[in-house]
């Protein structure tokens, strides 16, 4: 059966910074039926929930990558290592589950795919991609964010999910 992995935020799980959620209840309702695999990469890279938020300092997600960049919480500790670990977890559990599709937070320092804040702390998006994305853009998982996650489209459709 196809598997899809989701940011466990938007399946309901407490793990943002913030100690809240970032619930869609119909990616809730494809973790309940076994069809979805929720992660939280900032939790599997040993950050505590709650924890001060973070933003990628002068780059993106393929800047930490490639070492251009770092992440710093709000603090001005650098988390980079943590962020790095929980991006390599991500990636073995996308592998694990053979994951056709992977839909993220959008905005997030890990998770966003297409926007993220700008490293300021005021609220600011840009075009960017979090850690966590671009390790599995590199890898050629698809990644989407949860605005994109079209359900009537998608083979993991409304049809596919109703009751
Ligand atoms: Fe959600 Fe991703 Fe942030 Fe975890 S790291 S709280 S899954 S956006």
């Amino acid at each position: 059966m196809a598997k899809i992995l989701v940011s466990a935020c938007l399946a309901g799980e407490k793990c943002k910074y913030s100690g809240g959620h970032n619930l869609v209840p119909p990616i809730a309702e494809l973790v309940r039926r076994g069809k979805a695999v929720p992660v939280c990469p900032e939790a599997l890279g040993g950050l505590t929930i709650p924890r001060p938020p973070a933003e990628i300092r002068g780059g993106d997600g393929y800047d930490v990558l490639a070492g251009r960049a770092r992440v710093l919480d709000k603090e001005g500790q650098d988390v980079t290592a943590a962020f790095l670990r929980g991006a390599a977890a991500t990636l073995a559990k996308a592998r694990e589950i053979a994951a056709e599709l992977v839909v993220l937070k959008e905005k997030s320092p890990s998770c966003g795919s297409k926007l993220i804040y700008d490293g300021t702390f005021s609220g600011t998006a840009r075009p960017g991609t979090g850690v966590t994305a671009a390790l599995l853009q590199q890898h050629g998982f698809k990644v989407i964010s949860e605005g994109e996650f079209a359900f009537k489209d998608s083979k993991f459709g409304s049809e596919d999910i109703a009751p």
